[in-house]
């Protein structure tokens, strides 16, 4: 596990003790966890109890409450989420990392020390019905009224909408796409919950706002700097999403290789077979492969790079990664596998998600395909 962020004997000893109380809390919470991802209901309470450990907030300072890591720290908290099947804080990771990047002082004062702890849930409200990997067909708009502006719009598959308390909302402004912090006490502000198949523990939802006044003081940046707050924001999430990606992976092989090891099929065990036994080391090395291309992009940051390029490559691999176990787990379990009360299926959910929220795998691809044609020399590609 972890490659090579565990080159640091100090941050070792961290994972270790980090992975331990994870999956402790998981499986003394397990059956919890479990009846709310079938009900697809947030686990509000054991959301403030991993706030109060610590792990929603890995990459803010120590003032705010938070872990005062980096991205290192947040890549293995979002990896043992993964595994252990645990109720996510990628959603406040990225309210805090556009605080942090963007916030004025009042705006940090505000948020930053509630989304820490998980008193306070973010969300962020950007897709539309008609516009997803795409911002060209946004229809939300913000207008300014005096010294106030106007919101109107509906969003949709917003992860926490209903449950949260701040949201990010983007909408087109004359300046261009603009990102508003808003409190979702305003008047004007309804939600609706929605039943994703995955990610049940943070569920989604429409979120909609009629001519909702607030502050300019609630803009984050600057008019029309929407795009720059999305975009940064972005690059460090898909380490997490990565990492998410890359527990969830761990987790299938290692639910499925505990119950084939002990399955015997006439006089074999299912791990006795060729044929399952290459699918498990396929599986393996493309877990391996990712967690690498993960541990790269969280070293290049920590040194100082841009990592848009090396974000977009480790997410890519951890879906192939996460896939390619998810697969091989239901050829470990056959029908044992295929049943609601199993892990398997979530497991799969959860990836197809994740495949496609915070930048697609065809967008990734596009993204990167772009990256390689215009700039061979890019230092990722040597
Ligand atoms: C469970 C869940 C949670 C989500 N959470 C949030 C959230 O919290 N906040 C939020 O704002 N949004 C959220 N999203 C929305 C998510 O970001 C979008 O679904 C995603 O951006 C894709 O947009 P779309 O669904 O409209 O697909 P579309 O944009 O309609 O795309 C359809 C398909 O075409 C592919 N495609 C699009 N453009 C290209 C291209 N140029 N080349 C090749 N293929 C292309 C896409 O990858 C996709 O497979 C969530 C979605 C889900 C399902």
């Amino acid at each position: 596990m972890y490659p090579s962020l565990t080159f640091d004997v100090a941050r070792a000893a961290w994972i270790a003790a980090t992975a331990r109380e994870l999956e402790g809390f998981a499986e003394a919470n397990r059956a919890e966890l479990d009846a709310c991802d079938r009900a697809c209901r947030f686990p509000r309470e054991l959301y403030r109890e991993l706030g109060a450990r610590g792990y929603l907030a890995p990459m803010v300072p120590a003032e705010y409450g938070g872990l005062g890591g980096g991205v290192a720290e947040y890549a293995v908290i979002s990896e043992e989420v993964g595994r252990h099947g645990l109720v996510s804080g990628q959603i406040a990771s990225q309210g805090q990392r556009w605080l942090l990047d963007w916030g004025t002082p009042e705006q940090k004062d505000r948020w930053l020390a509630p989304l820490s702890s998980g008193e306070a849930v973010f969300s962020e409200s950007i897709s539309e019905k008609n516009a997803g990997s795409s911002f060209r067909n946004l229809t939300a708009t913000a207008v300014r009224d005096g010294s106030d502006w106007v919101l109107t719009g509906s969003k949709t598959h917003v992860n926490l909408g209903p449950a949260s308390d701040v949201t990010l909302f983007y909408a087109v402004a004359e300046e261009g796409l603009t990102s508003f912090l808003v409190d979702m006490t305003l008047p004007g502000i309804s939600t609706q919950q929605t039943d994703p198949v995955g990610l049940r523990l943070i569920p989604t939802g429409d979120v909609v706002f009629d001519a909702v006044r607030v502050p300019a003081s609630a803009i984050l940046g600057v008019p029309g700097g929407g795009l720059e707050t999305f975009l940064s924001t972005f690059n460090i999430s898909r380490l997490g999403n990565a990492s998410e990606l890359i527990g969830l992976a761990r987790r299938a092989l290692e639910l499925g290789l505990r119950y084939a090891r002990t399955r015997e099929v006439g006089d074999s065990m299912v791990t006795d077979f060729q044929g399952i036994q290459w699918m498990v080391s396929d599986a393996w090395q493309a877990v391996q492969a990712a967690s690498l291309a993960r541990d790269h992009a969280a070293l290049w940051h920590h040194a100082g790079h841009d990592i848009a390029f090396e974000t977009s490559v480790a997410k890519r691999l951890a879906i192939d990664a996460a896939e390619k176990a998810s697969e091989t787990s239901f050829s470990l379990t056959g029908g044992h596998g295929l049943y609601t009360d199993e892990p398997y299926h979530s497991i799969l959910s959860d990836i197809k998600v994740l495949k496609v929220g915070g930048g697609s795998s065809e967008i990734l691809r596009n993204y990167l395909a772009r990256r390689i044609l215009k700039d061979p020399g890019h230092e990722g590609l040597a």
